[in-house]
């Protein structure tokens, strides 16, 4: 017999649908949201009611907002010549707190991945490619993850700019030995890529 009432089992079974949460950790959460002293399980409804209702995707790059565009597509500050290609929001996120790229962002909303049933339709390209025709944009840089479907999602928007004709510059991360790796610990793939990417020394630098 199933020892918790069915509301609480419920909340575990919502729990239980995030990403990463197993039945003991959803347990764990439900018990403590319940056992709080505080309002924790009213701020917490309360905040994902907002979220629900309030964020929206940035009709521009569809990062997330609460706008009606977002906060670095309207910045004037930002380089309005250059749009570098992400996965998810999450990426705008890692990318912005690295604090160097000052150009606006496109989220993709996915890969393209063949596998998983995921085609160019299913993602943001037809936006992208609207938005590349537009004046104005000179470089893409597409940071999708160093994946096979990160790698077939670039080779695929390379492509797609270069049937259209359009003049714009593409370039791909870099990826290869992260900082204070060590090469006899890299596997051959990412020694591949670190070879295959490789770059030149300005002769200032030297
Ligand atoms: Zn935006």
């Amino acid at each position: 017999m199933d020892p918790y009432p069915k509301p609480l089992r419920d909340l575990i079974g919502a729990l239980k649908r995030l990403p990463g949460i197993g039945e003991k950790t959803a347990t764990r959460l439900a018990l403590y949201i319940l056992a709080d002293r505080g309002n924790l399980p009213e701020e917490l409804a309360a905040t994902l009611k907002t979220v629900r209702e309030q964020i929206r995707l940035c009709p521009s790059c569809f990062n997330l907002t609460d706008r009606s565009r977002c906060a670095i597509c309207i910045n004037p500050s930002r380089d309005q010549t250059q749009i570098c290609v992400v996965e998810e929001p999450s990426d705008v996120l890692a990318l912005e707190s690295a604090n160097t790229y000052r150009g606006l962002y496109h989220v993709l909303h996915g890969l393209i991945s063949p596998l998983s049933g995921v085609g160019p339709d299913d993602i943001r390209i037809a936006e992208l490619m609207e938005r590349l025709r537009r004046p104005g944009i000179v470089e893409v840089i597409v940071a999708t993850n160093p994946s096979v479907e990160g790698e077939g999602t670039f080779h695929y928007i390379n492509k797609m700019i270069s049937d259209a004709g359009l003049s714009v510059m593409v370039s791909r991360i870099a990826s290869g030995i992260p900082m204070g790796g060590e090469l006899k610990y890299m596997d051959q793939v990412t020694l591949a890529s670190a070879m295959r990417y490789r770059r030149g020394v300005p002769e200032r630098e030297r």
